[in-house]
């Protein structure tokens, strides 16, 4: 008999382990980040950051508006035509190395502030998010004065000023995939964080003032969507760079229309995850957990339509079901904590709908037990079995950690569920036979594939899209391009 887990007792659990927040001082509110300084909008206005794990306020961020959106992009153009154009790209990566190692020296509390603001887990933030940023900034740095060999036999110049929204699933990392392409190629910024996560983008703007960035290459607007909108509306911009939904995606594509203003996208997903039979199960098991259920399953790239082999089906769900019973939920700043809070009130109703739409299509739904803290906003690891292609839990991005499970038997027809998406970003394969990984990683339309593996990153590797997750590319040297001209 295969011994498959041990079983240790009602009574054993986890102490628990909570990253303190007393290391560092947050302030009371913050004001916009406009040539070098912080300001508050001229409006007056503020709005109020929450920790989505308790509901308590963090700050109170500045609301900025459409004059604060000009002051910004203004602040940008001349520091980009009296200052970081002009400036050679050895001594531009003098600043991004600076960045670097700020966020090195900073990441304890950008860590703790990036889990109190999102609701991610301590773990993640720690040592996922936060390293990655600095090594985004590092990667590009060393490109800053080696353009010319990023695009061999070409003059290569900066675009201008660039206009970026992010989103709220990975706050600090997406200002790094953002802003470090942008002033490596000789840019400057104007960035708008997500309303629910703005403040690791605040402390990124307090580094810069720390690096000695000249004034006005990185400038920030807090806001929520209507100051997005502002921003990719204003006139001043040469580029727009978007990470967020489909649908606001589209919304900006069409604003832009007939602008010349060049934009990238990088948009939702819904990718599917291939295990056949010949994979080790348990190992695959693994990459599914940290496939859909990583940062709680706010990920474009997560890997939220499982197609296992029909053989190993029943084997699969088993371990994958005792395997999700000891995942713990809860506070995000505990170090033992694998699933965090959901991102929002918004994001949390939105998530439930969908579990809703899914048992009334008539899948079934399976639910850990753990228990889950009263205040806050909560989701316990979910997935849906019974499932057809044409169900809206298979075909909609719900970004939470929700997934959906469908069997094949053939790899042509793994492949045909596969490719039967309006998305294209990402795709997972598991299995023993390297022929069979390529002939799927070919067979799939999506940027990015593992095999034998799910959601790793890396500054070097170019990250993005087909269909209707976007286009262009963030990351390597293919995620130079979109800031720069060549002649
Ligand atoms: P959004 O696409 O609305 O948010 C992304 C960013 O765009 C935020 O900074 C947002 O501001 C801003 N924004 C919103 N409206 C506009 C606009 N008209 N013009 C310019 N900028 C705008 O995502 P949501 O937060 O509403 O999430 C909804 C769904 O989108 C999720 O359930 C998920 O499916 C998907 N999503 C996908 C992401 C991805 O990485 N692919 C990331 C986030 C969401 P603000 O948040 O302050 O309103």
């Amino acid at each position: 008999m295969t011994k498959t887990s041990t079983t240790i007792g009602a009574d054993w659990g986890y102490a628990p382990a909570p990253e303190s927040a007393d290391h560092f001082q947050l302030k009371d509110h913050y004001g916009l980040f406009i040539g070098g300084k912080f300001v508050p909008a001229v409006s007056g206005k503020r709005f109020k950051t929450i920790n989505p794990a308790n509901e308590k306020v963090i700050a109170e961020v500045a609301d900025g508006g459409e004059k604060d959106v000009d002051k910004a992009v203004k602040a940008a153009r001349t520091a980009f035509d009296k200052v970081w154009r002009k400036m050679s790209g050895r001594e531009r990566g003098k600043y991004l190395y600076r960045i670097a190692r700020i966020i090195q020296e900073r990441a304890r509390e950008l860590a703790v502030v990036e889990s109190m603001d999102g609701g991610k887990p301590i773990r993640e933030s720690r040592d996922v998010d936060i390293p990655l940023a600095a090594a985004h900034f590092f990667y590009h740095a060393g490109w800053a004065d080696k353009l010319g060999y990023a695009f061999p036999g070409k003059s290569v110049s900066p675009i201008g000023v660039a206009g970026q929204i992010i989103p709220w699933n990975f706050p600090l990392l997406m200002v790094a995939w953002k802003v470090a392409p942008a002033l490596a190629c000789g840019n400057t910024v104007v960035l708008k964080p997500a309303e629910t996560t703005p403040l690791t983008a605040l402390l990124f703007a307090e580094i810069c003032q720390e690096a000695g960035l000249p004034e006005g290459v990185f400038n920030l607007v807090t806001g929520a969507g209507a100051t997005g909108a502002a921003l990719v509306n204003h006139p001043g911009l040469d580029k727009v760079a978007f990470t967020g939904s489909t649908e606001v995606g589209k919304a900006i594509q069409r604003s832009l229309a007939g602008r010349g203003t060049k934009l990238t996208l990088e948009l939702g997903g819904k990718a599917a995850h291939i295990i056949f039979e010949d994979a080790t199960i348990d190992q695959a098991v693994e990459g599914i957990i940290n496939g859909i259920y990583f940062n709680q399953g706010h990920v474009c790239c997560a890997g939220s339509r499982l197609l296992v082999q029909e053989s190993v089906e029943e084997e699969v769900v088993t371990k994958l079901k005792a395997r999700m019973e000891s995942l713990i939920v809860g506070d995000p700043l505990d170090k033992n904590t694998d699933i965090g809070a959901i991102n929002s009130k918004a994001q949390c109703d939105r998530i439930r709908d969908y579990l809703k739409i899914g048992e009334e299509e008539g899948a079934e739904l399976f639910q850990t037990q753990c228990s889950v803290p009263e205040k806050g906003y909560w989701i316990r690891p979910s997935f849906f079995t019974k499932v057809a292609q044409s169900h809206r839990i298979v075909q909609e991005e719900i970004f939470g950690p929700v997934l959906a499970i469908q069997t094949f038997r053939t790899l042509n027809e793994a492949l045909e569920k596969a490719n039967n998406t309006p998305y294209g970003l990402s795709g997972g394969v598991w299995t023993d036979k390297g022929a069979k990984i390529f002939k799927v990683t070919r067979g799939i339309r999506a940027g990015v594939i593992w095999a034998n593996t799910f959601n790793k990153f890396d500054p070097t590797s170019p990250f993005g899209g087909y269909k209707e997750s976007g286009y262009g590319r963030e990351g390597g040297r293919h995620g130079l391009r979109p800031y720069v001209e060549l002649s």
